[in-house]
Parts: structure tokens; C-alpha cells; sequence
């Protein structure tokens, strides 16, 4: 259960990767992967964020846990201003601050045994000794926590399926007891009948452990379950952000309502009705992101003022944010002309 207090608010946070070229390496412009985004996460809270791919997700969420050095901007964990920190402070906050990848096949090593995998955060760390009863005990805890049979610590990657191996990389995030974990696309890898017992296990885990998540993926039907409040994300900045249901119901930015259209629902007759939005085009490039509103090229919403002007990214009703100019409280930004599938 989330509760009021923030335990992570990130503020204009931005990460710009230098472009260079020529003999010299001279710098030739950057790539704006995070360009200026702002929210919170509440204790136990899950905030589910989506966007296309190289829409400056999985970078914000490594620039958040400060393996990207943000560009600028601020990351404030339990009060404290991560971007103020010495590598030394940085390393000794790290137990608290914990990541799950998106490929259990390429993030595990597949040398290491389950013990050797999940147990090495505490010998890194210094609160466990290699070899003693006590990690031992400590990693089969972790394994049946995350349903695993604590027998397999001494099996090795390759003899465990995907979703399995997902456990057991969630077991090893799970080691130090962390606040916060930044779970980048953790089931898009795996077959759709185990994303549902992935999502499950993870929200049973927060229920029991109380920690928060960052929740990337690309699509808000993976987002859908877990998600307290989802932030969408297009070409590196905040698109909206609302409580989950709002987010679903009401969405008011023109960008969200397409990514909406694609969520199959579960009602067949409602299903059949369905209507999808498809946007033209591509992205443009981060490295050179149109003026204005950065979603203008492809919004079939536009008005001349979108070429120019920024939209500010605003709280219309409480909770509900949105960078749009047409937004207003009663959604003047719907897109009413629907292509079909
Ligand atoms: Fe579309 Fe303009 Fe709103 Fe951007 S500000 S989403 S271009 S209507």
C-alpha cells in the first residue's frame, strides 16, 4: 500500500549524451535522452512508466539510480540530494536503490551459480561473509520469497526458464533490502503466460516488503496491473502523469489516448467496438527534437501555437498532469477523429 510521503522525487531531471565527430572528436550537438522531467514516488508506491522505444525511459531510470551522471536537475531519495553526493556517498546509499534488468538471459552470469548471483550483493557490501551459513541462509530466504526451491541456489543460469530466471534476478534485487528498485522492462522479454505471474509476484512482494517501483515498459497494458500512477514519456519529457485508473479513463493528452487505443480489453463486445488511434511517423530524433511541443510532427491535434511554443507541464485536475495546450479540465484535447485498425 503507497503511502503520502515521497520517498523520491526527481526534479528537471535531464540526461544529454555529447555527440562527437570528426578527427579532433570535437562535440557536434547532443542527444537529449532526458530532457527535463519532474515527479515523485511514494513509499510502497509503483509508478508505471511508458513510451516508445528511445523515448528516454530506460535512460532516466539509470540516470535516477545515478549510473548515468544526470546532465542536470536533481534526484532527492528519503530527503537526501543524490546529485550532491560523492561516489563514496552514492556507493554506501546503493543498498537502498536497486535495479532489475529487462533481459534475464544476458544479465545473469552464466558462470556464476544462484547462490554466487543472488548472494553477492552482501558480500560486495560487506554484511555477509563468502562461504558462511549465514549467506547461505540469507539466499534461501530470498529464493522462496520470490517461489523459488531454495535447493536450486546451486544449479546455474542455464537450467532455468526465462520467468525463472527473471526470480532469480528479482531475488538478487531483493538482497539488500531495498527501498526502491527501478525495474527496467522486467517482462517484456518473457512469454505473455509468465508476465502474469511475474506482475503478481512483484506485487505481493511490495505488499510484504513495502518497496517501491519504477515500472518501465513500452506499452501501457504492461503497466496496467501493478501501476499506482503512470507517467508517459515522448522524446525524453513527461507527456502526463495520473493515478492509474484516471490514466486509463480519461486520458488527456493526445499522445496518451493513442497509446490507450491499443490496449486490448478483456470484454470481447467492447473489444469488437474498439477503436485504434494510429500516430504516422516515427519519432523524431532526440538529437534534434522539433521546436514547440516536441510531439507536434505526428499529433493530429496541432495548432500553430504547438510549433512554438512549449506546453508547461500542468496540473489540470489534482493529480493529473499534462504538458498540452489544448488540455483543460473539460479535456479539450480529445482526439474526436478516430482511425480505424
Ligand atoms: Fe498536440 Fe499541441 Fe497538445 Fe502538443 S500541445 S499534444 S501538438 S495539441
Amino acid at each position: 500500500m503507497a503511502e503520502n510521503t515521497a520517498l523520491l522525487q526527481v526534479i528537471n531531471l535531464r540526461k544529454y549524451f555529447p555527440i562527437v565527430s570528426g578527427m579532433f572528436s570535437r562535440q557536434a550537438g547532443a542527444v537529449r535522452a532526458v530532457d527535463g522531467i519532474s515527479f515523485d514516488i511514494k513509499r510502497g508506491e509503483t509508478l508505471g512508466m511508458v513510451g516508445e522505444s528511445g523515448c528516454g525511459k530506460s535512460t532516466a531510470g539509470r540516470a535516477i539510480l545515478h549510473l548515468h551522471k544526470p546532465t542536470g536537475g536533481q534526484v532527492i531519495f528519503e530527503g537526501r540530494d543524490l546529485t550532491a553526493m560523492s561516489g563514496e556517498e552514492l556507493r554506501l546509499l546503493r543498498p537502498k536503490m536497486q535495479m532489475i534488468f529487462q533481459d534475464p538471459y544476458a544479465t545473469l552470469n552464466p558462470r556464476h551459480s544462484v547462490k554466487k548471483i543472488v548472494g553477492e550483493p552482501l558480500i560486495i557490501h560487506g554484511l555477509m561473509k563468502k562461504g558462511s551459513g549465514e549467506l547461505n541462509d540469507r539466499v534461501a530466504e530470498l529464493l522462496e520469497l520470490v517461489g523459488m526451491d531454495p535447493a536450486y541456489m546451486r544449479r546455474f543460469p542455464h537450467e532455468f526458464s526465462g520467468g525463472q530466471r527473471q526470480r532469480i534476478g528479482i531475488a538478487r534485487a531483493l538482497s539488500l533490502n531495498p527501498d526502491f528498485i527501478v525495474c527496467d522492462e522486467p517482462i517484456s522479454a518473457l512469454d505473455v503466460s509468465i508476465q502474469a505471474q511475474v506482475v503478481n509476484l512483484m506485487q505481493d512482494l511490495q505488499e510484504q516488503l513495502g518497496v517501491a517501483y519504477l515500472f518501465i515498459a513500452h506499452d501501457l497494458s504492461m503497466v496496467k496491473h501493478i501501476s499506482h500512477r503512470i507517467v508517459v514519456m515522448y522524446l525524453g519529457k513527461v507527456m502526463e502523469l495520473a493515478e492509474r485508473n484516471t490514466l486509463f479513463d480519461d486520458p488527456l493528452h493526445p499522445y496518451t489516448q493513442s497509446l490507450n487505443s491499443a490496449v486490448p480489453t478483456p470484454n470481447p463486445k467492447v473489444e469488437r467496438a474498439r477503436q485504434r488511434f494510429i500516430l504516422e511517423g516515427d519519432p523524431p530524433s532526440p538529437a534534434n527534437p522539433p521546436s514547440g511541443c516536441v510531439f507536434h510532427t505526428r499529433c493530429p491535434l496541432a495548432v500553430a501555437a504547438c510549433m512554438t511554443d512549449e506546453p508547461e507541464f500542468r496540473e489540470i485536475h489534482p493529480g493529473h498532469f499534462v504538458a498540452c495546450h489544448l488540455a483543460d479540465e473539460k479535456g479539450g484535447s480529445k482526439i474526436e477523429v478516430v482511425s480505424t485498425r
